[in-house]
């Protein structure tokens, strides 16, 4: 995911919360939510990945605070579905990205389950 755009979609996210949640003015941030904006791109100005980076909730390195990412994760459940309605593309795109990296990370655990049973196997014997 190319870092502009992805600040861009969660720059959205929070705006569209904010206004739903906050009652903020269209285009303006209430002091909350603008500095979890401004957290935001910290660190993703600070990513490891780049431009390869996977959309921040599908991450593997949570970088986030936790209580920013408690944020985060509250902004992603209240705007996720309306992106669906107002931005089908961004959410369409978002949504593959996510199953990618749930059937990925699914696979992986697989794998690990396999390992730990088959070292279970070994012990008992
Ligand atoms: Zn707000």
């Amino acid at each position: 995911m190319e870092k502009q755009k992805d600040l861009e979609i969660v720059e959205l996210m929070i705006a569209m919360y904010c206004r739903g949640k906050h009652k903020s003015k269209k285009g303006e941030l209430c002091p909350e939510c603008a500095e979890l904006a401004e957290y935001v791109r910290q660190r993703r100005e600070r990513c490891p990945f780049g431009d390869d980076k996977p959309f921040c909730s599908n991450c593997k390195i949570h970088c986030y605070r936790p209580d920013m990412r408690a944020k985060i994760a509250a902004v992603m459940r209240y705007s996720g579905p309306r992106l669906t309605f107002t931005h089908p593309v961004i959410a369409f795109a978002h949504l593959s990205e996510t199953i990618k990296t749930k059937r990925a990370a699914a696979k992986e655990a697989k794998q690990k389950q396999r390992q730990t049973d088959s070292a279970k196997d070994k012990e008992e014997k």
